[in-house]
């Protein structure tokens, strides 16, 4: 008897046996990453093979907000492994309607679609708003535009890269779907004057992440919203990075007190165990999609709702946004006081998420990373000169402190 033997060079086990970071091996090479390979983590730090401990800044892009291994949320993982982990819905299951009215009651709205990937969740809306459009807004058929921003992040489906304005993310992805009209940022007037009586949406990251962080001005969401109002069209807020409590409130359109028509979660619902994302918001629009229109195989699925249903306790409390406040305040009061040192080129933020920009002089973004890397401290850059900076909610002052000394002194060594 024979048994196959991988060709593979790296043998099973804790160290592949190759640099990390390298290229080559059998593993696409669609990533860049630092060189480091992690075996473990615990809250904010992980370690790597040979035992050295960093402190993550960058938090699975806020799918950690909770940190790693969270006890809260392994239990429930753990627990649900014991008893079910998928029934497809071709059945229900006993988390799936507690899952939706525990996340609605939290969010403040009607109605939850479960998806897995953000990626999915930004798709499913752009299905119900177009599906949405033609149903009561009388929008000719094949006609639906949705308005969104130049810089957004919304993933990398062939549908969603057909808007991106990121050369990188979509340069040789076409042919492109066609229905979406790119405005600035931050321009409320340019949105306004974008809407016709073919838009059925706006769709918009309330704070870019991926761009940097990007806060609008304050009257921006607010106008949006208005616009949005009069002409008679839905608000889309991509909320799967910024909500969930990393700026200090569950989402990111609290904080201007707007209320979006349909919300897009994800990352940190899944607690950085199981993909979990969710279209949530208006029960009108999303009864749209009525059965057989939309759907997915892992969409709710019990571990999903399990791990899910933990992460909305750990946010009922409101405990982790107030943190994400008390903290952020800090971490960006020692981020201005870089600035105003001449150590970095700026900053902006809000909660405990900020993006720092990089003096060329010093070097790339790249290089800071690496710098703070060989400090045991990981951060990514994004952009070329930009990091963003999003630890975990659940980060302890002292660490964080600890992770702005290191930085403070890369900054300070050319
Ligand atoms: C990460 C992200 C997505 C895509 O999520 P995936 O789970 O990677 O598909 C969409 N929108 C925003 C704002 C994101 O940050």
């Amino acid at each position: 008897m024979t048994t196959a033997v991988p060709t593979s060079s790296a043998p099973p086990g804790r160290s592949t046996g190759r640099p990390p970071g390298a290229a080559g091996g059998h593993l696409a090479h669609n990533y860049h990453p630092l060189p480091v390979t992690v075996t473990d983590g615990q809250g904010s730090w992980l370690h790597d093979a040979d035992g050295r401990r960093y402190l993550d800044l960058l938090a699975g892009y806020s799918a950690l907000n909770f940190g790693h291994r969270h006890p809260d949320l392994v239990a429930a993982a753990h627990a649900q492994l014991d008893r079910l982990t998928l029934t497809s819905r071709a059945f229900e299951h006993d988390l799936l309607h507690p899952f939706a009215d525990r996340l609605a009651a939290l969010t403040r709205t009607e109605t939850v679609l479960p998806m897995n990937t953000g990626a999915e969740a930004v798709e499913t809306a752009i299905k119900a708003a177009r599906k949405w459009g033609y149903e009561t807004r009388g929008v000719a058929p094949g006609r639906a535009t949705i308005v969104v921003a130049d810089g957004n992040f919304h993933g990398r489906t062939t549908t969603i890269v057909s808007f991106s304005t990121d050369d990188d993310a979509r340069r040789g992805f076409g042919p492109y779907t066609p229905g979406f009209r790119v405005v600035p940022f931050g321009d409320a007037a340019a949105l306004a004057a974008a809407i016709d009586h073919d838009t059925v949406a706006v769709l918009l990251e309330p704070i870019q992440g991926e761009s940097g962080v990007i806060v609008p001005p304050d009257d921006y969401l607010p106008a949006v919203r208005a616009a949005c109002d009069d002409a008679g069209v839905l608000l889309i807020a991509d909320e799967i990075q910024s909500g969930l409590g990393r700026t200090g409130t569950t989402l990111a359109c609290d904080l201007w007190g707007v209320v979006p028509d349909l919300v897009l979660l994800g990352k940190a619902l899944g607690g950085g165990i199981v993909p979990v994302s969710a279209v949530v918001g208006s029960a009108d629009v999303l009864g749209v999609l009525t059965p057989g229109t939309h759907g997915s195989t892992f969409g709710g699925n019990p571990l999903a709702c399990a791990v899910g249903l933990a992460v909305v306790g750990l946010l009922e409390t409101g405990e982790h946004q107030a943190r994400a406040r008390t903290l952020g305040a800090h971490l960006q009061s020692r981020l201005a006081a870089l600035v105003a040192d001449g150590l970095l080129a700026g900053h902006r933020g809000v909660g405990l998420w900020a993006g720092i920009d990089v003096d060329p002089a010093w070097g790339t973004g790249r290089d800071l990373c690496e710098r703070l890397l060989a400090r045991r401290v990981l951060a990514k850059d994004t952009h070329g000169a930009t990091i963003r900076l999003a630890p975990p909610l659940t980060i302890a002052e002292n660490d964080l402190d600890w992770g702005l000394d290191q930085l403070t002194a890369v900054l300070r060594t050319p």
